[in-house]
């Protein structure tokens, strides 16, 4: 079952469109310092459905007056971050040498399962509960997300609970000190200098006021969560290392560094560029009043996550996305698995909404293509 919301925006009011709503609240895109006036349909209006609502920017929300609040640098992760990507990169020389079969694993299969989990999971479904999942996709992608292993603070701990709290606050406060990470703050703060230092007090306040109950309710969340560190063990580090070492004779080394560190640094920033490049490179045809862009490069590495400017104007659309599977293969996935009967309830905003939104707000570039 596929859900069309038409949301109702200044351009909207029109009496020619459907009209879904009954009531509805006004708030104010502030990102841009545009001030234009956006109505919203109010919880009721979406379904009484609690993932549409509350992952829209927060207008009420004023930063604290004064100076603010040094730097406090997280020297573990600092460290092992630099580790990490210094060992990625020394062994890049061991790529000629592995077995094609090998490079096939690590960046294909390893990457993809790891790139499904962010983005099905803990985005599409944790973050904005765009489409419900039957219990056995749930299960497998609580095995991807152990895969995925996404480093916080500290080092060791991001389960999809945290993951979804985190980019809650992200949509409500976006680009301001309640953002963990605050594009303003430079392309290396919201790609990996956020994971760096301690988060800024106004993010911890604004997650804890967030309701993660339904998370919290959910038996594989919970269980995942329960056996978080052995099951990344398991799954991001012996799983993709263990594979090409017994099943096709490659050597341990090439098994280790390539499948499996050089895997995960490609797959972290990856996903990082949501959070940096998606923020400020690329074009604003939805509203030219927020900072998240479409970016043409960024769906290629993290599988369609890309269309952000789309994403933070309508966060509950299940695809991300205008254009369905064009350069957004998670949509594909998902389609495939409502065929199956494993997914449901899609939620998607109509062509009619999306239009409207564009000539109230956009930057006029959906006119060029
Ligand atoms: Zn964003
Ligand atoms: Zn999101």
């Amino acid at each position: 079952m596929l859900f069309v919301f038409n949301v109702p925006s200044q351009l909207q009011l029109s009496k020619d469109l459907p009209s879904f709503t009954t009531t509805a609240t006004t708030r104010t895109t502030r990102n841009g310092g545009a001030g234009m006036e956006k109505t919203l349909s109010n919880q009721e209006d979406l379904g009484g459905d609690q993932g549409m609502t509350d992952d829209i920017f927060d207008e009420s929300y004023c930063e604290k007056d004064g100076p603010k609040p040094a730097r406090r640098y997280v020297w573990r992760n600092i460290v092992l971050m630099s580790l990490l990507h210094l060992r990625a990169l020394y062994r890049l020389w061991l790529i000629p040498a592995a077995k094609p079969v090998t490079l096939a694993w690590g960046k294909f299969l390893c990457f993809l399962l790891s790139a499904l989990r962010i983005t099905m999971k803990a985005h599409r479904i944790w973050s904005h509960r765009s489409y419900k999942t039957s219990l056995p996709l749930r299960i497998f992608l609580a095995i991807a997300n152990s895969m995925a292993f996404q480093v916080g603070i500290p080092f060791a701990s991001f389960h999809v609970p945290q993951w979804a709290r985190d980019h809650h606050v992200h949509h409500k406060f976006s680009e301001m000190d309640a953002d963990p990470h605050n594009a303003t703050r430079g392309f290396f703060f919201s790609h990996v200098g956020w994971l760096l230092v301690r988060k800024h007090s106004d993010v911890i306040e604004k997650g804890r006021k967030l309701d993660m109950a339904d998370l919290k309710a959910d038996k594989v969340v919970m269980f995942q969560r329960r056996f978080y560190k052995l099951s990344v063990v398991a799954m991001c580090f012996l799983f993709p290392t263990l594979v090409p070492w017994c099943f096709w004779g490659e050597s341990l080394r090439n098994s280790i560094f390539l499948p499996t560190i050089l895997r995960y640094v490609l797959m972290l920033n990856a996903t990082w560029l949501v959070n940096s490049a998606a923020h400020m490179f690329g074009n604003q045809p939805y509203d030219l009043n927020i900072n998240p862009r479409e970016n043409r490069l960024v769906p290629f590495g993290a599988l369609g996550e890309g269309f952000h400017n789309y994403h933070h104007t309508f966060p509950y659309d299940y695809s991300t996305s205008e254009f369905g599977w064009h350069y957004n293969f998670i949509t594909a996935f998902i389609d495939l698995m409502c065929l199956l009967g494993l997914a449901s309830d899609c939620k998607k905003v109509s062509k009619e909404t999306i239009l409207a939104q564009k000539i109230c707000s956009g930057d006029g570039s959906h006119k060029s293509g």
